[in-house]
């Protein structure tokens, strides 16, 4: 059977899916409400709409409704690029010797060059139906400032993007390609802000991070008319868009009765984790099927493994909503690691749950050993992928190792979420023997934890 499986695995356009999947609908607890900051009481959509989009406020708040239909437009859109490829890993198969069958969903395949497009589409589709002008977003090592980019230009909508700065002066293309696509990026912390200046007076010489770019974009989304915020993970809608990760991938695998094993995913703000994952675990939650799922972190940036369960900040100018997540606090800030689309200080409220529950598994990676893992894979399969990306390559090396050794004919899953063609400063860095694994502290990680809101 297994000889008939192709290299890839494509679905005809009428077998994609036309509707996203809320995987919220399928748990008997649901993820913790958001709450006001101020107030400590659950936000109001009345409050979310000052910052956030109708109609995305409605899907961030709607824990019960399984099924939400795509709209034909964001389907249109979505065939430009999509399906993605569900691959058979073939040849690392071959190079690792490993009786382990392997298969990844490769969401590379788009301009932007990651899955952060699967919800970019959707976000700047419901601010243009509202009649706004233009959003407002941060952008860590830019490939969600890129996808957003992207989807703004095609629905003509203006596009502000805060930058996080290391990243704007490391990565110089990601910001040109955004130029290119018309939006208008600024470096975070910045002065065109009361919350960048604040930062700037209390860190001069900060590099920036996502946390305090989100408070910049959120600024400036509420102080000009016409504006929304959107971000591009952490939050439930954008788990529910990246839905058609997983949903492509079961179709595919159904076809072929491939059932997986083991399912492995990076998690920075986990939305494409969630988005591979959730038709998978609504059948475990349901009692259909069982699967193992594991997320995978930065040693550097060790939220579900080293954090705590608690309500926090989603921001360092603690402007949003606090949510109840994994985090390391809010004011952590992570050493400068080259998978920059993991250096968030929380995670996604619904993967915490699941994760609380133990539903999910969680490992953390040192980056070095993700490298490694990246050339190998690259090397045999021919795909360069993201940093971000070869914390799922490395862990699925693991564990069809394992198999090597118990000789188990087990069946992996992993999410290969982009391309690394902007971090070849990373890759030589890596090359040249000058990568560091820089891994904090208990005392560092206790200070920034100390710092939590009292709920
Ligand atoms: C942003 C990004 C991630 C991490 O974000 P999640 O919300 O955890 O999915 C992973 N891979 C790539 C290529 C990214 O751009």
């Amino acid at each position: 059977m297994s000889t008939e499986i192709p290299y890839k695995i494509y679905l005809e356009e009428s077998e994609m899916p036309k509707q996203w999947y809320n995987v919220r609908a399928d748990m008997k607890k649901k993820p913790a409400p958001l709450l006001n900051p101020a107030t400590k009481q659950p936000v109001t959509s009345e409050e979310l709409e000052a910052v956030f989009c109708k109609e995305l406020v409605k899907q961030e708040l709607d824990d019960t409704t399984p099924y939400i239909d795509i709209p034909q437009e964001i389907l249109n859109f979505y065939r430009m690029y999509r399906p993605s490829p569900l691959v058979r890993a073939y040849c690392l198969e071959k190079k690792l010797g490993t009786p382990a069958k392997i298969y990844y969903k490769f969401e590379g395949n788009n301009t932007s060059g990651s899955h952060k497009l699967n919800s970019a589409i959707a976000q700047a589709y419901y601010a243009k139906q509202q009649g706004l002008k233009g959003v407002t977003t941060e952008t860590g090592a830019g490939q969600w400032g890129t996808a957003l980019s992207m989807a703004c230009a095609y629905l003509d909508l203006d596009c502000q993007v805060y930058m996080v700065k290391v990243s704007y002066e490391q990565k110089p293309f990601r910001r040109e390609v955004m130029r290119t696509y018309g939006a208008n990026v600024t470096p975070s912390p910045s002065t065109k802000t009361a919350v960048g200046r604040k930062i700037l007076e209390e860190f001069p010489n900060t590099n920036g991070s996502l946390g305090c770019a989100i408070s910049e974009a959120v600024e400036a989304a509420t102080t000009q008319e016409g504006y929304r915020y959107v971000l591009g993970s952490v939050l439930s809608q954008v788990l529910l868009h990246q839905s058609v990760i997983g949903l492509e991938t079961k179709i595919a695998m159904d076809k072929y009765d491939i059932h997986p094993d083991i399912i492995i995913g990076c998690a920075g703000g986990g939305s494409n984790l969630g988005g591979l994952i959730s038709p998978f675990m609504g059948e475990k939650l349901r009692g259909e099927a069982d699967y193992r799922f594991i997320a995978v972190e930065p040693a550097s940036c060790p939220s579900f493994t080293r954090g705590v369960y608690a309500y926090d900040f989603c921001d360092t100018g603690k402007v949003c909503p606090l949510q109840k997540m994994y985090t390391l606090g809010s004011g952590f800030m992570p050493a400068p690691n080259h998978a920059g689309g993991l250096r968030y200080h929380g995670m996604s409220a619904t993967l915490s749950e699941l994760y609380d529950q133990g539903l999910m598994e969680a490992v953390s990676v040192e980056q070095t050993s993700v490298f490694a893992a990246a050339e190998q894979f690259a090397r045999v399969e021919g795909i360069l992928p993201a940093p971000e990306s070869s914390h799922a390559i490395k862990v699925a090396i693991d564990e069809a190792l394992r198999c090597k050794e118990t000789g188990e004919e087990k069946t992996i899953l992993f999410g290969l979420t982009g391309t690394g063609y902007f971090d070849m400063y990373a890759y030589e860095k890596f090359n040249d023997g000058k990568m560091s694994d820089y891994i904090p502290t208990d005392e560092e990680l206790q200070k920034s934890i100390e710092t939590l809101p009292k709920v």
